[in-house]
């Protein structure tokens, strides 16, 4: 039944204005809907993220090219390698290697040599998504064929109109381009994953409802969604007046992850790192509203610091002894269990 579970675009806007008292309803229903299909298990990614160099200049991330106020760093393989081998050491099955754009040929040689070497080191068992951006054809293919198995790219908005509001338009953001690139992902054989910001300036309900039609009809395998958060140094900051206050954003992101979870039911659903950035809750929060998926940051406190997309990113370290116990304890007292070793590959992939 639940596979069929059919939902209009008026019943999503209506879900989505969900008020607090009748929240629990809609993340009960989410989760249950949740357990039917994939059952309770919760799966856990570490995120590195490789570099803070960014040739794009979207207007909202604390990254973009044009942002002098920090230095930028690029991890060697080397560093990189070290790092995977302390977080398999943690107990890390999967990981997601993220950047700032670049595309170029050095890049893409760097990265599939670094596929191989991860693949090598850790005799393939650990498990690669990549979040690298807009590349060619080819580059994923080629990464692809080293070793990664998923790839995120947001759509950040699907409304061209509204994707135009917060990047520049020039060739270098091209709404029709990220499409394509979604599209080859899924020609090459990748999970492919989108998701978008939620509480932007100038968004509306009708905007995110058409957003999980846009993730339904793409038939995408995982998503990444999550609050929208002000950077001082970004043009999107003017308009920090006219947005939802951040918690009112954080629960719209629940919201946003329980409907989603009504249309696609055996997707992979992240709690994106922003919602924790709210509330230090907000992974608990993500997988009680139908979220499945968890993605500390290990990446290196110093370098860290430079990757500020949004202010006040958190920085607790989820390489220690004691994070993932302490990780599993929680999840378990919410009724779900972290299963860290296994993949948790999506279901709806491998359907
Ligand atoms: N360059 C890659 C790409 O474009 O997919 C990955 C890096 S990018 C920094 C990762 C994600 O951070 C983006 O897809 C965007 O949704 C999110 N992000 C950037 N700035 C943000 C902000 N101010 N608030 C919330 N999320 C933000």
């Amino acid at each position: 039944m639940f596979d069929n579970f059919k939902i209009s675009r008026e019943l999503l806007i209506e879900l989505l204005k969900t008020p607090l008292e009748a929240a629990d309803l809609l993340f009960n229903f989410a989760n249950e809907t949740k357990f039917r299909t994939i059952g309770n298990n919760v799966h856990i990614r570490g995120i590195i993220e490789l570099s803070n160099i960014c040739s794009k200049d979207c207007y909202y991330c604390g990254i973009r090219k044009s942002n002098p106020n920090f230095s930028r760093y690029e991890m060697s393989n080397e560093e990189v390698l070290e790092l995977v081998q302390i977080a398999q050491n943690a107990g890390y099955t999967s990981i997601v290697l993220q950047s700032g754009e670049i595309s170029n040929d050095t890049f893409s040689d760097k990265i599939e040599n670094l596929i191989k070497s991860i693949s090598k080191t850790t005799d393939s068992r650990m498990r690669l998504t990549l979040s690298l951006g807009e590349q060619s054809k080819d580059t994923y293919k080629r990464w692809f064929d080293a070793g990664a198995n998923r790839y995120l790219l947001r759509i950040e908005s699907s409304n061209p109109d509204l994707y135009y509001k917060i990047h520049p338009q020039n060739k270098k953001h091209n709404f029709e381009n990220r499409l394509e690139c979604l599209s080859y992902l899924k020609q090459i054989g990748y999970q492919v994953g989108t998701g978008v910001m939620i509480g932007l300036p100038f968004q509306t309900y009708e905007d995110l409802a058409d957003d999980l039609l846009f993730m339904r009809d793409l038939d995408i395998d995982m998503c990444g969604m999550g609050p929208y958060l002000e950077h001082i140094d970004t043009p999107l900051f003017q308009y920090k007046d006219t947005l939802f206050k951040q918690d009112e954003r954080l629960f719209l992101a629940q919201k946003m992850i329980a409907a989603l979870r009504l249309i696609m039911p055996d997707i992979n659903i992240a709690a994106a790192t922003s919602l924790q950035a709210i509330n230090p809750n907000g992974k608990l929060l993500a997988i009680s509203s139908g979220g499945n998926i968890i993605m500390p940051n290990i990446t290196p406190k110093k370098y860290r610091e430079e990757y500020r997309i949004y202010d006040n990113k958190p920085m607790n370290n989820n390489l220690t002894n004691n994070f993932l116990d302490e990780l599993v304890k929680d999840i378990h007292s919410i009724n779900h269990e972290i299963v860290l070793s296994e993949w948790g590959d999506s279901f709806h992939f491998n359907k």
